[in-house]
């Protein structure tokens, strides 16, 4: 398990006049840390930041300035997170500022140079290479790209829309199950084997996140947009899987609906917005503070889907972008103050492994075979086939010395082969039958003789010895009678 507190980056976008250098100042406070000083002009510092203080300082893990460039942002940032989503660990980044601060180009990047690519394409980029080199595991890789506006969620990969309006994309909704985990039904997890297919994916997603946005319906300074790669990942011959998933979120712009201050429809969906992010701000509050046990996820559909993401099982880190104009002071302030209560939230990370079932019968099936053989190693082989010639010969040996031996303690020992004990038992039987067979052919001439005496030359033949024995008998008496013969 790794215990991590969120970690909180700023960067802040390049300002088209850099006259206005004087209003921040970055430092290194300490080896590990940033800080960043945000100055009051004093022409504003009785404005709407409304106190008298002139200099406010912010730390952070640390600060990229103006002319920080996108590798040196994935480096620090997302690198290190991509490594634990490749680990097995649930990651987050999601960017936080106003619109028009950079979330954007931070998260997705420009469009113009293949050098402002951003963090989605640099980290899609940075694990299809590590997956590449490492082939002592099977990893299997998806995306997802889920787009939140006005508490709806819609599916941006959906292959079968092309959409027109953000209302023509498959409808995602939250289910939670008895467990509390949360799942995004109709949310498509596209399949990505490497990566030209996620970067397409990307593209795919992005371009029915524009289509669907028109002046009228800004819904990306709106919406919330979340890409997760999700990763599993397996040894050969293993029956456990460890699955990750890597949320990169660009989320809505944080300005204040006070200061929106537009009427009717606009102001309808700038209050959702600013909603969904007291929402989150909520959340935040409530698991910054110790012992609080109940955390308001529920109330909003972004909370409950970065559920994990914050305070739960996962390595989070926040950028906070900037765009540090004069007019954007209270909005700046307002950014960093929200990322110091980030800052104060910990996290539990837990490596994500699970046993596949079907794995696991093919592994036990494997280990019952297994076990099999050493049995029949141990008791002497049960064998299927049948015995030798040999092996047949030396066994009628051993059973006719057994059956001669005269001594009655003496033991018929084959060994625990089933197949030389059945032998043994049909060879007595075979001898047993043997010395049966005299007496039965003692009876049969006697049963037979019956059925001879039916036959009319048989029954002459008896008649006449009747009568020779009758004759005999006759003969005797006489001689008996006239005292021939002294009994
Ligand atoms: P957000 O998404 O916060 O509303 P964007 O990312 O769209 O803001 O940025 C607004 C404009 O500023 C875009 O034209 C973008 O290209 C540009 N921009 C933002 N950050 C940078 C940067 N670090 N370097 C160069 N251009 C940037
Ligand atoms: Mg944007």
């Amino acid at each position: 398990m790794v215990k991590q507190t969120i970690q909180i980056y700023a960067r802040v976008k390049p300002l088209a006049r850099r006259q206005q250098a004087g209003i921040y100042s970055v430092g290194e406070d300490e080896k590990s840390a940033s800080s960043l000083e945000i100055i009051v002009p004093r022409d504003l510092a009785d404005g709407f930041v409304n106190n008298k203080r002139e200099s406010y300082k912010f730390k952070f893990q640390k600060i990229f300035d103006q002319e920080a460039k996108q590798d040196a942002v994935f480096e620090s940032i997302a690198k290190p997170v991509a490594e634990c989503a490749l680990a097995g660990y649930n990651g987050t980044i999601f960017a936080y500022g106003q619109t028009g601060s950079g979330k954007t180009f931070t998260i997705t990047g420009g469009a113009e140079r293949y050098s402002d690519r951003g963090i989605i394409p640099r980290t899609l980029s940075y694990i299809f290479q590590q997956l590449e080199k490492d082939r002592s595991k099977v990893y299997t890789t998806h995306v997802s790209y889920l787009e939140i506006y006005n508490e709806c969620g819609y599916d941006l990969l959906d292959p079968r829309h092309e959409a027109s309006r953000l209302e023509d994309l498959p409808k995602v909704t939250i289910m939670e199950d008895p467990d509390q985990n949360i799942h995004l039904k109709n949310l498509s997890l596209q399949q990505a084997s490497n990566e030209e297919e996620a970067l397409n994916l990307l593209f795919l997603g992005d371009t029915n996140r524009m289509i669907a946005e028109t002046p009228m319906n800004q819904a990306s300074t709106r919406s919330h947009c979340i890409f997760t790669i999700h990763i599993s990942s397996k040894e050969p011959g293993s029956a456990t899987i460890r699955r990750s998933k890597l949320h990169l979120v660009d989320l809505a712009g944080s300005e204040r609906v006070a200061k929106t201050g537009v009427g009717g429809q606009l102001l309808t969906e700038a209050k959702y917005i600013n909603l969904s992010l007291h929402y989150l701000e909520q959340v935040i509050i409530a698991l910054a503070e110790k012992h609080r046990s109940h955390i308001p996820y529920r109330n909003s559909m972004m909370t409950s889907v970065l559920r994990d993401s914050l305070g739960g099982n996962c390595m989070t880190t926040m950028i906070a972008t900037l765009s540090l104009d004069k007019r954007n002071i209270d909005e700046s302030i307002s950014t960093c103050r929200f990322a110091q209560r980030v800052a104060l939230i910990k996290n539990e990370a837990v490596l994500n492994e699970e046993i596949d079932p079907r794995l696991m019968i093919i592994q036990l099936k494997k280990v019952i075979q297994e076990l099999k053989d050493e049995l029949a190693m141990v008791t002497g082989e049960q064998r299927t086939e049948d015995l030798t010639q040999e092996e047949l010969l030396q066994l009628d040996e051993i059973i006719k010395t057994f059956l001669e031996d005269p001594d009655p303690e003496s033991t018929l020992d084959v060994g625990a082969d089933m197949r030389k004990i059945k032998h043994c038992f049909n060879y007595i039987k075979q001898l047993i039958n043997r010395t049966k067979i005299p007496e039965r052919s003692l009876l049969s001439p006697d049963i037979t003789g019956d059925e001879d005496t039916n036959t009319p030359e048989k029954k002459e033949e008896l008649k006449k010895l009747r009568d020779l024995l009758h004759q005999r008998d006759n003969e005797i008496s006489i001689l008996y009678e006239t005292g021939f013969i002294w009994i």
